[in-house]
Protein backbone atom coordinates (compact mmCIF):
# COMPACT_ATOMS: atom_id res chain seq x y z
CA UNK A 1 0.00 0.00 0.00
CA UNK A 2 1.68 3.28 -1.02
CA UNK A 3 0.58 5.54 2.15
CA UNK A 4 2.30 3.14 4.45
CA UNK A 5 5.83 5.30 5.46
CA UNK A 6 7.01 2.90 7.58
CA UNK A 7 7.84 -1.14 7.41
CA UNK A 8 4.82 -2.87 9.13
CA UNK A 9 6.32 -6.30 10.00
CA UNK A 10 7.37 -4.92 13.18
CA UNK A 11 6.61 -4.61 17.13
CA UNK A 12 7.59 -1.41 18.64
CA UNK A 13 9.08 -2.00 21.90
CA UNK A 14 10.84 0.40 24.03
CA UNK A 15 11.60 3.48 21.00
CA UNK A 16 12.96 0.61 18.73
CA UNK A 17 10.97 -0.98 15.64
CA UNK A 18 11.96 -4.62 15.77
CA UNK A 19 11.34 -8.27 14.58
CA UNK A 20 9.26 -10.42 16.41
CA UNK A 21 11.57 -12.80 18.77
CA UNK A 22 10.04 -15.64 16.45
CA UNK A 23 10.46 -13.83 13.32
CA UNK A 24 6.88 -15.62 12.54
CA UNK A 25 4.58 -13.40 10.39
CA UNK A 26 0.70 -12.82 9.78
CA UNK A 27 -0.92 -11.19 6.29
CA UNK A 28 -2.87 -8.42 6.06
CA UNK A 29 -5.84 -8.76 3.84
CA UNK A 30 -7.48 -5.97 2.02
CA UNK A 31 -11.26 -7.36 3.36
CA UNK A 32 -12.61 -5.08 -0.28
CA UNK A 33 -10.52 -7.64 -2.62
CA UNK A 34 -9.49 -10.41 -0.93
CA UNK A 35 -5.97 -9.89 -1.71
CA UNK A 36 -2.82 -9.95 0.57
CA UNK A 37 -1.18 -6.69 0.98
CA UNK A 38 1.25 -6.96 3.26
CA UNK A 39 2.58 -8.63 6.94
CA UNK A 40 2.81 -7.33 10.23
CA UNK A 41 4.73 -9.40 13.16
CA UNK A 42 2.95 -12.44 14.81
CA UNK A 43 4.46 -11.02 18.84
CA UNK A 44 4.06 -13.81 21.27
CA UNK A 45 4.59 -13.91 24.82
CA UNK A 46 8.75 -13.02 24.43
CA UNK A 47 7.59 -9.79 22.83
CA UNK A 48 4.76 -8.63 25.06
CA UNK A 49 7.44 -9.49 28.16
CA UNK A 50 10.03 -7.36 26.45
CA UNK A 51 6.98 -4.57 25.94
CA UNK A 52 5.84 -4.68 29.59
CA UNK A 53 9.74 -4.18 31.13
CA UNK A 54 10.35 -1.15 28.50
CA UNK A 55 7.04 0.14 29.45
CA UNK A 56 7.89 -0.75 32.99
CA UNK A 57 11.35 1.31 33.01
CA UNK A 58 9.85 4.35 30.79
CA UNK A 59 6.98 4.75 34.18
CA UNK A 60 10.34 5.10 36.02
CA UNK A 61 12.38 7.06 33.33
CA UNK A 62 12.01 9.87 31.42
CA UNK A 63 8.35 8.92 30.91
CA UNK A 64 7.28 8.92 34.82
CA UNK A 65 9.52 12.04 35.35
CA UNK A 66 7.37 14.33 32.83
CA UNK A 67 5.07 16.89 34.57
CA UNK A 68 1.77 16.59 33.73
CA UNK A 69 1.66 19.36 31.87
CA UNK A 70 4.78 18.25 29.81
CA UNK A 71 2.61 15.34 28.92
CA UNK A 72 -0.39 16.80 27.61
CA UNK A 73 1.95 18.87 25.36
CA UNK A 74 3.32 15.89 23.88
CA UNK A 75 -0.18 14.49 23.91
CA UNK A 76 -1.39 17.56 21.96
CA UNK A 77 1.32 17.34 19.70
CA UNK A 78 0.67 14.14 18.15
CA UNK A 79 -2.10 14.98 17.75
CA UNK A 80 -1.04 17.37 15.32
CA UNK A 81 0.74 15.29 13.41
CA UNK A 82 -2.71 12.85 13.42
CA UNK A 83 -4.15 15.96 11.59
CA UNK A 84 -1.19 16.45 9.53
CA UNK A 85 -1.39 12.92 8.46
CA UNK A 86 -5.15 12.24 8.56
CA UNK A 87 -5.60 11.27 5.04
CA UNK A 88 -3.13 9.18 4.60
CA UNK A 89 -4.31 7.33 8.65
CA UNK A 90 -7.99 7.25 6.82
CA UNK A 91 -6.72 5.86 3.52
CA UNK A 92 -4.61 3.08 5.33
CA UNK A 93 -7.61 2.16 7.82
CA UNK A 94 -10.34 1.73 4.73
CA UNK A 95 -7.81 -0.44 3.22
CA UNK A 96 -7.54 -2.10 6.30
CA UNK A 97 -10.52 -2.42 7.69
CA UNK A 98 -13.07 -2.13 5.08
CA UNK A 99 -14.87 1.07 6.00
CA UNK A 100 -16.04 3.69 3.33
CA UNK A 101 -13.59 6.38 3.09
CA UNK A 102 -15.45 9.04 4.59
CA UNK A 103 -15.95 7.31 7.74
CA UNK A 104 -12.25 6.38 8.23
CA UNK A 105 -11.49 10.00 7.58
CA UNK A 106 -13.90 10.95 10.41
CA UNK A 107 -12.37 7.95 12.40
CA UNK A 108 -8.64 9.69 11.84
CA UNK A 109 -10.07 13.38 12.65
CA UNK A 110 -11.79 11.58 15.95
CA UNK A 111 -8.16 10.11 17.11
CA UNK A 112 -6.98 13.92 16.83
CA UNK A 113 -9.76 15.04 19.06
CA UNK A 114 -8.85 13.06 21.74
CA UNK A 115 -5.33 13.68 21.82
CA UNK A 116 -6.32 17.38 21.78
CA UNK A 117 -8.62 16.69 24.47
CA UNK A 118 -6.61 14.49 26.87
CA UNK A 119 -3.71 16.97 26.20
CA UNK A 120 -5.63 19.35 27.12
CA UNK A 121 -6.84 17.69 30.52
CA UNK A 122 -3.97 15.95 31.62
CA UNK A 123 -2.52 18.91 34.06
CA UNK A 124 -6.22 19.30 35.25
CA UNK A 125 -6.68 16.04 37.14
CA UNK A 126 -7.36 16.93 40.93
CA UNK A 127 -7.14 15.00 44.55
CA UNK A 128 -8.94 16.78 47.54
CA UNK A 129 -8.30 18.24 50.79
CA UNK A 130 -11.11 16.63 53.15
CA UNK A 131 -12.15 18.04 56.08
CA UNK A 132 -11.40 15.34 59.10
CA UNK A 133 -10.14 15.49 62.76
CA UNK A 134 -8.17 18.67 64.32
CA UNK A 135 -4.57 17.93 64.16
CA UNK A 136 -4.62 15.91 60.75
CA UNK A 137 -4.34 17.31 57.11
CA UNK A 138 -6.15 14.99 54.87
CA UNK A 139 -5.47 15.16 50.90
CA UNK A 140 -6.14 12.68 47.96
CA UNK A 141 -3.83 12.28 44.80
CA UNK A 142 -4.66 10.82 41.67
CA UNK A 143 -1.55 8.13 40.30
CA UNK A 144 -0.81 6.61 37.07
CA UNK A 145 -1.19 2.69 37.64
CA UNK A 146 1.94 2.39 36.00
CA UNK A 147 1.79 -0.12 33.23
CA UNK A 148 -1.63 -0.20 31.37
CA UNK A 149 -2.61 -3.20 28.75
CA UNK A 150 -4.61 -2.40 25.87
CA UNK A 151 -6.41 -5.00 24.07
CA UNK A 152 -8.41 -3.62 21.11
CA UNK A 153 -10.74 -5.57 18.10
CA UNK A 154 -10.69 -3.97 14.39
CA UNK A 155 -13.47 -2.37 13.67
CA UNK A 156 -12.48 1.19 14.98
CA UNK A 157 -8.98 0.76 15.41
CA UNK A 158 -8.00 4.73 15.42
CA UNK A 159 -10.92 5.48 17.72
CA UNK A 160 -10.26 3.01 20.36
CA UNK A 161 -6.46 3.87 20.93
CA UNK A 162 -8.10 7.63 20.99
CA UNK A 163 -10.17 6.76 23.75
CA UNK A 164 -7.76 4.57 25.83
CA UNK A 165 -4.14 4.86 24.84
CA UNK A 166 -4.85 8.54 24.93
CA UNK A 167 -6.39 8.98 28.15
CA UNK A 168 -4.05 6.47 29.62
CA UNK A 169 -0.60 8.36 28.70
CA UNK A 170 -2.37 11.54 30.06
CA UNK A 171 -2.16 10.14 33.46
CA UNK A 172 2.11 9.28 32.98
CA UNK A 173 0.92 5.80 32.56
CA UNK A 174 3.30 3.89 30.28
CA UNK A 175 1.27 1.52 27.56
CA UNK A 176 1.49 -1.60 26.12
CA UNK A 177 -1.16 -2.10 22.91
CA UNK A 178 -2.08 -5.44 21.64
CA UNK A 179 -4.08 -4.39 18.05
CA UNK A 180 -6.28 -7.25 16.55
CA UNK A 181 -4.75 -9.44 14.12
CA UNK A 182 -6.98 -8.17 11.49
CA UNK A 183 -6.25 -4.73 11.33
CA UNK A 184 -3.66 -3.15 12.90
CA UNK A 185 -1.81 -0.66 10.63
CA UNK A 186 -3.41 2.58 12.02
CA UNK A 187 -1.91 1.42 15.53
CA UNK A 188 1.67 1.06 13.80
CA UNK A 189 1.27 4.51 12.34
CA UNK A 190 -0.22 5.58 15.19
CA UNK A 191 3.25 4.42 17.25
CA UNK A 192 5.09 6.09 14.04
CA UNK A 193 3.74 9.07 14.52
CA UNK A 194 4.04 9.36 18.24
CA UNK A 195 7.53 8.63 17.70
CA UNK A 196 8.02 11.44 15.73
CA UNK A 197 6.22 13.71 18.02
CA UNK A 198 8.98 12.96 20.37
CA UNK A 199 7.16 10.71 22.34
CA UNK A 200 9.99 8.85 25.02
CA UNK A 201 10.89 5.53 24.43
CA UNK A 202 8.99 2.76 26.24
CA UNK A 203 5.63 5.38 26.83
CA UNK A 204 4.20 3.13 24.40
CA UNK A 205 4.79 -0.17 23.00
CA UNK A 206 2.68 -1.89 20.16
CA UNK A 207 2.62 -5.60 19.79
CA UNK A 208 0.48 -6.88 17.00
CA UNK A 209 -0.01 -10.88 17.37
CA UNK A 210 -2.45 -13.32 17.78
CA UNK A 211 -5.53 -13.30 20.82
CA UNK A 212 -4.39 -16.47 22.46
CA UNK A 213 -1.13 -15.57 21.74
CA UNK A 214 -0.15 -11.93 22.36
CA UNK A 215 -3.81 -10.45 23.85
CA UNK A 216 -3.72 -13.80 26.46
CA UNK A 217 0.09 -13.18 27.08
CA UNK A 218 -0.68 -9.53 28.10
CA UNK A 219 -3.79 -10.37 29.93
CA UNK A 220 -2.36 -12.72 32.36
CA UNK A 221 0.85 -10.75 32.45
CA UNK A 222 1.54 -10.01 36.27
CA UNK A 223 3.44 -6.99 35.52
CA UNK A 224 0.90 -5.12 33.85
CA UNK A 225 -1.36 -2.92 36.40
CA UNK A 226 -4.08 -2.49 34.13
CA UNK A 227 -6.15 -3.71 31.87
CA UNK A 228 -8.49 -2.29 29.25
CA UNK A 229 -10.21 -4.48 26.86
CA UNK A 230 -12.29 -3.52 23.92
CA UNK A 231 -14.39 -6.54 22.14
CA UNK A 232 -16.64 -9.62 22.73
CA UNK A 233 -18.00 -10.95 25.34
CA UNK A 234 -16.78 -14.19 25.38
CA UNK A 235 -12.71 -13.06 25.48
CA UNK A 236 -14.11 -10.51 28.01
CA UNK A 237 -14.70 -12.90 30.19
CA UNK A 238 -11.08 -14.49 29.45
CA UNK A 239 -9.68 -11.40 30.05
CA UNK A 240 -10.93 -10.85 33.50
CA UNK A 241 -10.29 -14.19 34.38
CA UNK A 242 -7.08 -14.10 33.42
CA UNK A 243 -6.58 -10.65 34.95
CA UNK A 244 -7.99 -11.12 38.42
CA UNK A 245 -5.01 -13.98 39.20
CA UNK A 246 -3.17 -11.07 39.72
CA UNK A 247 -5.75 -8.64 40.57
CA UNK A 248 -5.45 -6.45 37.93
CA UNK A 249 -8.46 -3.84 37.29
CA UNK A 250 -10.15 -4.01 34.26
CA UNK A 251 -11.90 -2.17 31.92
CA UNK A 252 -14.19 -4.39 30.00
CA UNK A 253 -15.85 -2.44 26.53
CA UNK A 254 -17.80 -5.40 25.18
CA UNK A 255 -20.88 -5.73 23.00
CA UNK A 256 -24.68 -4.87 22.69
CA UNK A 257 -27.63 -5.36 20.96
CA UNK A 258 -28.43 -1.11 21.32
CA UNK A 259 -32.29 -0.32 21.14
CA UNK A 260 -33.98 2.54 19.63
CA UNK A 261 -36.96 3.09 20.63
CA UNK A 262 -39.65 5.32 18.66
CA UNK A 263 -43.30 6.31 20.14
CA UNK A 264 -45.83 7.05 17.63
CA UNK A 265 -45.41 11.40 18.18
CA UNK A 266 -41.51 11.00 17.16
CA UNK A 267 -40.24 13.01 14.46
CA UNK A 268 -39.76 10.51 11.90
CA UNK A 269 -38.04 12.99 9.27
CA UNK A 270 -35.60 13.90 11.85
CA UNK A 271 -34.89 9.97 12.70
CA UNK A 272 -35.16 8.26 9.89
CA UNK A 273 -31.19 9.00 8.95
CA UNK A 274 -30.52 8.00 12.46
CA UNK A 275 -31.77 4.95 12.40
CA UNK A 276 -30.40 3.72 9.92
CA UNK A 277 -27.31 4.95 9.96
CA UNK A 278 -26.92 3.97 13.59
CA UNK A 279 -27.31 0.38 12.63
CA UNK A 280 -25.12 0.23 9.08
CA UNK A 281 -22.20 2.51 10.07
CA UNK A 282 -19.47 0.45 9.81
CA UNK A 283 -21.30 -2.43 7.97
CA UNK A 284 -23.09 -3.14 11.22
CA UNK A 285 -19.86 -4.01 12.63
CA UNK A 286 -20.18 -1.42 15.48
CA UNK A 287 -20.87 -2.34 19.71
CA UNK A 288 -23.32 0.56 19.69
CA UNK A 289 -24.98 0.18 16.67
CA UNK A 290 -28.47 0.00 16.71
CA UNK A 291 -29.60 -3.62 15.76
CA UNK A 292 -32.83 -3.46 17.34
CA UNK A 293 -35.60 -0.87 15.98
CA UNK A 294 -38.40 -0.66 18.86
CA UNK A 295 -41.62 1.03 17.14
CA UNK A 296 -45.17 1.68 18.50
CA UNK A 297 -47.38 -0.28 16.98
CA UNK A 298 -49.43 3.13 15.66
CA UNK A 299 -46.51 3.78 13.99
CA UNK A 300 -45.37 0.82 12.78
CA UNK A 301 -46.30 0.81 8.78
CA UNK A 302 -45.35 4.13 8.16
CA UNK A 303 -41.82 3.60 9.81
CA UNK A 304 -41.43 0.00 7.92
CA UNK A 305 -42.35 1.71 4.88
CA UNK A 306 -39.70 4.75 5.12
CA UNK A 307 -36.90 2.60 6.81
CA UNK A 308 -37.17 0.10 3.33
CA UNK A 309 -36.85 3.08 1.21
CA UNK A 310 -33.57 3.71 2.62
CA UNK A 311 -32.89 0.41 2.77
CA UNK A 312 -32.92 0.16 -1.47
CA UNK A 313 -30.83 3.49 -1.59
CA UNK A 314 -27.61 1.97 -0.02
CA UNK A 315 -24.99 0.69 -2.19
CA UNK A 316 -22.25 -1.87 -0.88
CA UNK A 317 -18.85 -1.83 -2.77
CA UNK A 318 -15.30 -1.39 -2.14
CA UNK A 319 -13.75 0.86 0.76
CA UNK A 320 -12.04 3.59 -1.30
CA UNK A 321 -15.26 3.90 -3.52
CA UNK A 322 -16.72 5.39 -0.27
CA UNK A 323 -19.77 3.99 -0.89
CA UNK A 324 -22.39 3.45 2.05
CA UNK A 325 -21.47 0.10 3.33
CA UNK A 326 -18.07 -1.72 2.38
CA UNK A 327 -17.44 -4.84 3.02
CA UNK A 328 -17.31 -6.96 6.23
CA UNK A 329 -14.06 -7.57 7.99
CA UNK A 330 -13.03 -11.15 6.87
CA UNK A 331 -14.30 -13.98 5.43
CA UNK A 332 -15.18 -15.49 8.73
CA UNK A 333 -17.20 -12.41 10.26
CA UNK A 334 -19.41 -12.69 6.70
CA UNK A 335 -19.88 -16.57 7.33
CA UNK A 336 -21.19 -15.24 11.03
CA UNK A 337 -23.93 -13.09 9.19
CA UNK A 338 -25.21 -15.17 6.39
CA UNK A 339 -25.42 -17.92 9.25
CA UNK A 340 -27.56 -15.94 11.35
CA UNK A 341 -29.42 -14.94 8.17
CA UNK A 342 -29.84 -18.25 7.52
CA UNK A 343 -31.56 -18.48 10.80
CA UNK A 344 -33.87 -15.64 10.02
CA UNK A 345 -35.32 -17.32 7.11
CA UNK A 346 -38.72 -17.81 8.95
CA UNK A 347 -39.04 -13.71 9.67
CA UNK A 348 -40.14 -11.33 7.26
CA UNK A 349 -37.52 -9.09 4.78
CA UNK A 350 -38.76 -5.76 4.09
CA UNK A 351 -35.89 -4.47 2.09
CA UNK A 352 -32.35 -5.00 1.15
CA UNK A 353 -29.19 -2.86 -0.45
CA UNK A 354 -27.74 -3.62 -3.55
CA UNK A 355 -23.85 -4.78 -3.37
CA UNK A 356 -22.67 -2.47 -6.76
CA UNK A 357 -21.98 -5.10 -9.77
CA UNK A 358 -18.29 -4.74 -10.39
CA UNK A 359 -17.40 -5.43 -6.75
CA UNK A 360 -14.33 -7.87 -6.51
CA UNK A 361 -15.66 -11.45 -5.99
CA UNK A 362 -13.20 -12.23 -3.48
CA UNK A 363 -14.53 -9.23 -1.21
CA UNK A 364 -16.41 -10.01 2.28
CA UNK A 365 -19.75 -8.32 0.81
CA UNK A 366 -22.94 -8.43 2.50
CA UNK A 367 -26.03 -6.30 1.21
CA UNK A 368 -28.19 -4.86 4.78
CA UNK A 369 -30.97 -6.51 5.38
CA UNK A 370 -33.81 -5.11 7.46
CA UNK A 371 -36.34 -7.91 8.89
CA UNK A 372 -39.37 -6.97 9.90
CA UNK A 373 -42.03 -8.20 12.64
CA UNK A 374 -39.44 -10.08 14.96
CA UNK A 375 -40.73 -11.48 17.98
CA UNK A 376 -38.12 -9.88 20.99
CA UNK A 377 -36.87 -13.19 22.07
CA UNK A 378 -36.12 -14.75 18.04
CA UNK A 379 -32.58 -15.16 18.12
CA UNK A 380 -31.68 -12.26 15.94
CA UNK A 381 -33.16 -9.84 17.77
CA UNK A 382 -31.21 -11.20 21.41
CA UNK A 383 -27.73 -11.93 20.23
CA UNK A 384 -25.28 -9.86 19.00
CA UNK A 385 -24.84 -10.48 14.89
CA UNK A 386 -21.93 -7.47 14.04
CA UNK A 387 -23.37 -7.08 10.39
CA UNK A 388 -25.23 -5.03 8.24
CA UNK A 389 -28.73 -6.48 10.07
CA UNK A 390 -31.54 -4.69 11.38
CA UNK A 391 -34.69 -6.23 13.18
CA UNK A 392 -37.90 -4.49 13.54
CA UNK A 393 -40.13 -5.04 17.17
CA UNK A 394 -43.66 -3.81 17.32
CA UNK A 395 -44.58 -2.69 21.07
CA UNK A 396 -47.65 -1.55 22.53
CA UNK A 397 -46.92 1.04 25.02
CA UNK A 398 -44.26 2.63 27.15
CA UNK A 399 -43.81 0.03 29.71
CA UNK A 400 -43.42 -2.96 26.60
CA UNK A 401 -41.14 -0.63 25.33
CA UNK A 402 -38.80 -0.89 28.04
CA UNK A 403 -39.43 -4.35 28.91
CA UNK A 404 -37.95 -5.26 25.53
CA UNK A 405 -35.24 -3.05 25.34
CA UNK A 406 -33.97 -4.05 28.57
CA UNK A 407 -34.27 -7.68 27.87
CA UNK A 408 -30.91 -9.32 26.09
CA UNK A 409 -28.78 -8.59 29.21
CA UNK A 410 -26.94 -6.22 27.18
CA UNK A 411 -26.43 -2.63 28.02
CA UNK A 412 -24.53 -0.37 25.97
CA UNK A 413 -26.73 2.34 24.20
CA UNK A 414 -30.48 2.86 24.15
CA UNK A 415 -32.40 5.86 21.98
CA UNK A 416 -35.79 7.24 22.61
CA UNK A 417 -37.47 9.16 19.94
CA UNK A 418 -40.85 11.29 21.25
CA UNK A 419 -41.59 14.86 21.45
CA UNK A 420 -42.94 14.22 25.12
CA UNK A 421 -40.35 15.59 27.16
CA UNK A 422 -41.73 13.64 30.40
CA UNK A 423 -41.42 10.74 28.45
CA UNK A 424 -38.14 11.04 27.98
CA UNK A 425 -37.04 11.64 31.45
CA UNK A 426 -38.49 8.75 32.43
CA UNK A 427 -37.23 6.30 30.20
CA UNK A 428 -33.86 7.95 30.04
CA UNK A 429 -34.25 6.75 33.45
CA UNK A 430 -35.59 3.21 32.90
CA UNK A 431 -33.45 2.25 30.21
CA UNK A 432 -31.07 -0.19 31.51
CA UNK A 433 -27.93 1.01 29.42
CA UNK A 434 -24.34 2.99 30.04
CA UNK A 435 -25.90 5.49 27.36
CA UNK A 436 -29.12 7.02 26.85
CA UNK A 437 -29.77 9.25 23.54
CA UNK A 438 -33.00 11.37 23.52
CA UNK A 439 -34.06 12.35 19.57
CA UNK A 440 -30.10 11.25 18.53
CA UNK A 441 -28.22 8.57 18.15
CA UNK A 442 -24.77 8.47 19.13
CA UNK A 443 -24.64 12.23 19.84
CA UNK A 444 -22.06 12.81 17.57
CA UNK A 445 -19.85 10.93 18.89
CA UNK A 446 -18.16 13.53 21.13
CA UNK A 447 -15.00 11.97 22.22
CA UNK A 448 -15.94 14.58 25.59
CA UNK A 449 -18.97 12.20 26.56
CA UNK A 450 -18.09 9.44 28.92
CA UNK A 451 -18.50 5.82 27.64
CA UNK A 452 -19.43 2.44 28.30
CA UNK A 453 -21.58 -0.48 29.52
CA UNK A 454 -23.66 -1.97 32.03
CA UNK A 455 -24.59 -5.50 32.01
CA UNK A 456 -23.10 -7.87 29.52
CA UNK A 457 -21.91 -4.93 27.60
CA UNK A 458 -19.04 -4.94 30.08
CA UNK A 459 -18.03 -2.10 33.02
CA UNK A 460 -15.84 1.04 33.56
CA UNK A 461 -15.86 3.99 31.20
CA UNK A 462 -13.81 5.07 28.79
CA UNK A 463 -14.22 8.67 26.89
CA UNK A 464 -14.01 12.01 28.12
CA UNK A 465 -12.97 13.47 31.80
CA UNK A 466 -14.10 10.18 33.19
CA UNK A 467 -11.79 7.82 31.34
CA UNK A 468 -8.71 9.57 33.03
CA UNK A 469 -10.20 8.48 36.78
CA UNK A 470 -10.49 4.76 35.63
CA UNK A 471 -6.77 5.30 34.08
CA UNK A 472 -5.52 6.13 37.71
CA UNK A 473 -5.59 5.47 41.55
CA UNK A 474 -6.70 7.50 44.12
CA UNK A 475 -4.00 7.49 47.08
CA UNK A 476 -4.98 9.03 50.45
CA UNK A 477 -2.58 10.77 52.69
CA UNK A 478 -3.10 11.52 56.26
CA UNK A 479 -0.92 13.70 58.10
CA UNK A 480 -0.94 13.80 62.35
CA UNK A 481 0.61 17.44 62.96
CA UNK A 482 -1.14 17.95 66.19
P1 LIG B 1 -12.59 -10.10 19.89
O1 LIG B 1 -13.03 -10.20 21.30
O2 LIG B 1 -12.57 -11.31 19.07
O3 LIG B 1 -11.10 -9.50 19.82
C1 LIG B 1 -10.76 -8.29 20.50
C2 LIG B 1 -9.29 -8.32 20.83
O4 LIG B 1 -9.04 -9.36 21.78
C3 LIG B 1 -8.39 -8.60 19.64
O5 LIG B 1 -7.21 -7.82 19.74
C4 LIG B 1 -8.04 -10.09 19.83
O6 LIG B 1 -6.81 -10.44 19.25
C5 LIG B 1 -7.97 -10.16 21.34
N1 LIG B 1 -8.13 -11.52 21.89
C6 LIG B 1 -8.74 -12.59 21.34
N2 LIG B 1 -8.63 -13.67 22.15
C7 LIG B 1 -7.95 -13.26 23.24
C8 LIG B 1 -7.54 -13.90 24.44
N3 LIG B 1 -7.80 -15.19 24.67
N4 LIG B 1 -6.88 -13.17 25.37
C9 LIG B 1 -6.62 -11.86 25.16
N5 LIG B 1 -6.96 -11.21 24.04
C10 LIG B 1 -7.64 -11.89 23.09
O7 LIG B 1 -13.50 -8.94 19.26
P2 LIG B 1 -13.49 -8.42 17.78
O8 LIG B 1 -14.14 -9.44 16.91
O9 LIG B 1 -12.14 -7.92 17.40
O10 LIG B 1 -14.43 -7.12 17.93
C11 LIG B 1 -15.80 -7.20 17.91
C12 LIG B 1 -16.38 -7.10 19.31
O11 LIG B 1 -15.89 -5.93 19.97
C13 LIG B 1 -17.88 -6.94 19.27
O12 LIG B 1 -18.47 -7.75 20.26
C14 LIG B 1 -18.08 -5.45 19.59
O13 LIG B 1 -19.34 -5.15 20.11
C15 LIG B 1 -16.98 -5.21 20.55
N6 LIG B 1 -16.66 -3.77 20.65
C16 LIG B 1 -17.02 -3.07 21.76
C17 LIG B 1 -16.78 -1.70 21.85
C18 LIG B 1 -17.21 -0.90 23.05
O14 LIG B 1 -16.79 0.23 23.18
N7 LIG B 1 -18.03 -1.42 23.94
C19 LIG B 1 -16.13 -1.05 20.79
C20 LIG B 1 -15.78 -1.79 19.67
C21 LIG B 1 -16.04 -3.16 19.61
Amino acid sequence: MRELWFETDRCFIGGVWQPPASRDFLAVENPSTGAPIGSIARGKVADIDAAVTAADEARQGSWGRMTATERGRVLTRIGQFVRGRAETLARIEATDVGKPLTQARSDAMTLARYLEFYGGAADKVMGHSLPYMDGYTVYTLREPHGVTGHIIPWNYPMQIIGRSVGAALAMGNACVLKPAEEACLTALAFAKLAEEAGLPDGALNVVPGLGDEAGAALASHPGVDHISFTGSLSVGRKVQAEAARHVAPVTLELGGKSPQIVFADADLDAALPFLVNGGLQNAGQTCSASSRILVERRLYDELVERMAGAYRALWVGPALEDLNLGPLISSRQKEIVLDYLGKGQDLETAAEGRIIGNAPAGGYYVAPRLLTRVPPGHRLAQEEIFGPVQVVIPFADEEEAVSIANGTGYGLVAAVWTRDGARQMRMARKLRAGQVYLNNYGAGGGVELPFGGVGLSGHGREKGFEALYGFSVLKTVAARHG
